[in-house]
């Protein structure tokens, strides 16, 4: 893998650290659990995405350019990270958001992700659901660039090949700190929603040599169009890395029984994971991703998917700032 020849911005406080879940593991009665603390990467309050866009910034900057334009939904910790990353980088950065949800609360609209964006100084636009956002994405860099900025475009999630790079090396992060902690991993599990996480992972996993399986759990599309997208993401990225057919089929796998009515949509395993989290660990999961996707692992967990013994990781991709966005649907869920 050629990964060194990338350019690389050096924004993520790393190695993220891998710790023991003592009380989530003593509570489900199953394997050991650890995580993977992705949630603390510095910037913008964490998150998978600062991984991905220290490749995508670096490629910027190398193109000359000045302006950074993204998309995402209204409570997108992607475009609170790209809006936080170009400030840093005395970038402009313009921001669209699509309304997935429909969600008339003020917090959903106003807090949270939605907060942090304009604090961090981007031009925010909202646009309405089904929005072909690539497209609005290129009708605003030409209007911007009309006007001599300088734009690139970092796609949903940050999720192209050489955002997947990020990915790439967390997995050879978690493998050689599984190794110097003489941890076997039996398996990493995660969100997924835009691929680029779980491509990198996998592509990842194979360059590091080691067998531990990744497991996707889905947030927005059924099982197999999300298999696909991470597959053909996952293939693009190895051929960008000069290891082309690396990744077999069969590694990629993804769950996507936890997803409820819809993307963003809160579930009441969403909302048992997030408060387990909370009062066992003392760890902020988010309503969009790792809430869900730890409602998974809970449930795989007790339906007996797992043996004691084995040693199973929970990749926390961050996103606790969207909590604030989400307040109204955990009134009346508080009570300890
Ligand atoms: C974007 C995001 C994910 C999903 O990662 P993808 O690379 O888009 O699949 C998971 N968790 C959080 C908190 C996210 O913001």
């Amino acid at each position: 893998m050629k990964l060194a020849k990338f350019p690389r911005l050096r924004i993520t406080h790393g190695p993220t650290p891998l710790e023991p879940m003592h009380r989530l593991t003593a509570a489900l009665g199953g394997p050991n659990l650890w995580i993977k603390r992705d949630d603390c990467t510095g910037l913008a309050t964490g998150g998978n995405k600062t991984r991905k866009l220290e490749y995508l910034v670096a490629d910027a900057v190398q193109h000359g350019a000045d302006t950074l334009i993204t998309q995402g939904a209204t409570q997108s910790n992607h475009a609170r990270q790209t809006a936080a990353i170009a400030a840093k980088m005395g970038m402009e950065c313009h921001i669209i958001l699509e309304d997935r949800t429909g969600y008339r609360y003020a917090d959903y609209q106003h807090s949270g992700n939605v907060f942090l964006d304009h604090l961090y100084g981007a031009h925010v636009s909202e646009v309405p659901g089904n929005t072909p956002m690539d497209k609005a994405m290129e009708d605003l860099a030409a209007q911007l660039r009309a006007k001599g900025r300088k734009t690139y475009i970092i796609p949903g999630g940050g999720s192209n090949a050489l955002g997947a790079l990020g990915y790439v090396t967390a997995a050879l992060e978690l493998a050689d700190q599984a190794m110097n902690m003489g941890l076997n991993i039996d398996e990493l599990v995660h969100a997924t929603g835009s691929a680029g996480t779980q491509a990198g992972l996998v592509v990842g996993m194979e360059g590091a040599r080691t067998q531990i399986p990744v497991l996707g759990i889905g947030v927005r599309a059924p099982r197999q169009p999300q298999e696909d997208k991470v597959f053909m993401l996952a293939q693009q990225t190895a051929e960008l890395l000069g290891v082309p057919g690396s990744v077999a089929r069969e590694k990629v796998v993804a769950n996507c029984d936890h997803i409820g009515a819809g993307y963003g949509i809160p579930t009441p395993g969403m909302m048992e994971a997030v408060t387990m989290l909370a009062r066992l660990e003392g760890i902020l999961l988010d309503p969009v991703y790792s809430g869900k996707g730890m409602a998974g692992l809970i449930d795989l967990v007790r339906t007996g998917h797992y043996r004691k013994g084995q040693n199973i990781v929970f990749l926390h991709t961050g996103g606790a700032v969207g909590l604030y966005g989400y307040m109204h649907a955990f009134e009346g869920h508080m009570a300890p």
